[in-house]
């Protein structure tokens, strides 16, 4: 009973055993993706800390009326501000389906609430805020908290992290803590750091340029002529909203079949050149003197807090490799990222996402091999190529959403997406071409919005 000979086999015990214990985790960011896969992660019995550098919790829907010191973004040494809201954003997508599943994004009429069914931006950081309280998630959170150093706490054995985080507000060592955590989870957005146009002869330009993520409102373009670049949600909306004070507004974008009807917006092709004389030349020989230039050229990943010896590279906005998105397979299970994919139902996506991350770090779900995730982010590249979709849309979901939702669904013992939420979106789709003006106020699918409410039902206090 006293003296044995299978060290060995005690110390394999042991590491089975690991597997299926509760792991202390690193969740960095409080946005919609980090609040949710905290819940997830405490759900499944792991220890959560969250490191937050802002000083509340909703990420990208905390609305700031100031702007990043540089509007272009270009100065790496800036002051960051982390929304790209603008003031007067309503949400894009019907509320029904936004919001989690088991915790809808229902309506409330009351003091202080939007119960639209497309509501004003603060509504979603209203409910934001009611989810981090109802799963008492805001104790577990380290405001003011920004994670500047995730490193391997030893690089051979992949036992652990070193999690440095600096307080605001103070500078140099001293304020640096370091925790060490099994796991980290990365949660800290994309849609902070402006990806810009390259335009030929911009810098003997000499009009003003800013990134849409620098946007608030429209009074500081009464008067001008403004170019905006792009044809997402947001270029649209802004130019709409700038038409309302400014001369004229011309809209260049690669996508020239998009037309929305106000006599003072024009629509190009791409940018060609800038010249020096205030003009800007389109790729059609058309030009025109312009004032501003707004760049709503999206945004990049930027993970400046990993250092984990380039096993995973941001390469022309590819994440990568990642498996599913979320697990880079050399580090797995122990790094993961939830809130990489996007034109996708974010908040329903980190879910499920947030799921699978609990379940396998605990050791109840598991993962194929390094070698088979890798081979599946390979085959995931070749299919990319042969489609020609570009490599800076490796991420955008679209019209594959229902299928990796379905498959993390099935990899998680989750139900599929219900056929009312997949309906609704191909409905929200039509009825965004058919009234572009008026989408957000007018629809055709209230039967979706009884089947999504008789849904929501079981999930009612
Ligand atoms: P974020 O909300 O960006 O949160 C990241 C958090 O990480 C932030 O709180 C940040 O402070 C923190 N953080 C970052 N770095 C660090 C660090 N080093 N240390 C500590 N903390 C850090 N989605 C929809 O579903 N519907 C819409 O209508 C819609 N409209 C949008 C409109 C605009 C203009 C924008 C910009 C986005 C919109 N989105 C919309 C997408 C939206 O970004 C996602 O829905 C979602 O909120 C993103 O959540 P996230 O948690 O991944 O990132």
């Amino acid at each position: 009973r006293d003296e044995w000979e299978d060290e060995y086999s005690i110390l394999q015990a042991q590491e089975d055993f690991c597997q299926y214990s509760p792991r202390k985790v690193a969740v960095i960011g409080a946005g919609a993706a980090g609040l949710v896969a905290s819940r997830e992660l405490r759900r499944e019995g792991h220890e959560v800390v969250i490191f937050e550098r802002s000083d509340r919790v909703g990420g990208t829907w905390v609305y700031d009326p100031n702007v990043d010191s540089d509007p272009l973004g270009l100065d790496t040494s800036r002051t960051i501000i982390h929304s790209s809201l603008y003031d007067s954003l309503r949400v894009n997508l019907p509320r029904e389906v936004m919001g989690f599943r088991d915790y809808p994004f229902m309506a409330q009429v009351k003091d202080g609430r939007d119960p639209r069914r497309f509501p004003h931006h603060t509504e979603v950081l209203h409910y934001l805020e009611d989810f981090a309280n109802h799963f008492e998630l805001v104790e577990l959170i380290r405001f003011e908290a920004e994670v500047i150093y995730v490193g391997l706490l030893d690089e051979e054995l992949n036992n652990g992290w070193v999690v440095k985080s600096m307080k605001k507000g103070e500078v140099g060592n001293s304020s640096v803590a370091r925790d060490v955590f099994d796991a980290v989870v990365v949660c800290t957005g994309h849609l902070t750091h402006p990806n810009i146009a390259e335009i030929p002869g911009i810098d003997a330009w000499p009009g003003k340029q800013l990134h849409c993520h620098n946007y608030r409102v429209p009074e500081p373009f009464s008067g001008q002529v403004v170019l905006i670049i792009g044809n997402s949600y947001s270029a649209e909306d802004i130019s709409k909203e700038i038409s309302t004070v400014a001369k004229e507004v011309h809209v260049a974008s690669k996508s020239t079949t998009e037309r929305f009807g106000y006599d003072n917006i024009w629509f190009h092709s791409m940018v060609k050149h800038a010249h020096e004389d205030g003009t800007v030349v389109f790729s059609d020989g058309s030009l025109v003197p312009v004032d501003v230039i707004v760049h709503c050229t999206g945004y990049k990943y930027y993970f400046p807090f990993l250092e984990i010896n380039n096993t995973v590279t941001v390469d022309d906005n590819r994440v990568g490799p990642l498996y599913k998105h979320i697990f880079p397979p050399m580090l797995a299970p122990r790094l993961s990222f939830i809130g990489i994919p996007f034109v996708a139902l974010a908040f329903l996506i980190y879910e499920l996402g947030s799921k699978w991350v609990a379940g396998v770090l605990s050791g109840r779900l598991s993962l194929p091999s390094e070698g088979q995730m890798m081979k599946d982010v390979g085959s995931f590249y070749l299919e990319l190529e042969a489609a020609a979709v570009p490599k800076h849309y490796t991420h955008r979901l679209a019209q594959k959403q229902f299928d990796h939702s379905d498959w993390l669904a099935a990899e998680i013992g989750c139900q599929p997406l219900e056929d009312w939420r997949k309906q609704m979106l191909k409905e929200h789709a039509k009825n965004y071409s058919a009234r572009r003006e008026t989408y957000r106020d007018e629809w055709d699918d209230e039967y979706l919005i009884l089947q999504a409410q008789e849904d929501f039902c079981q999930y009612l206090p």
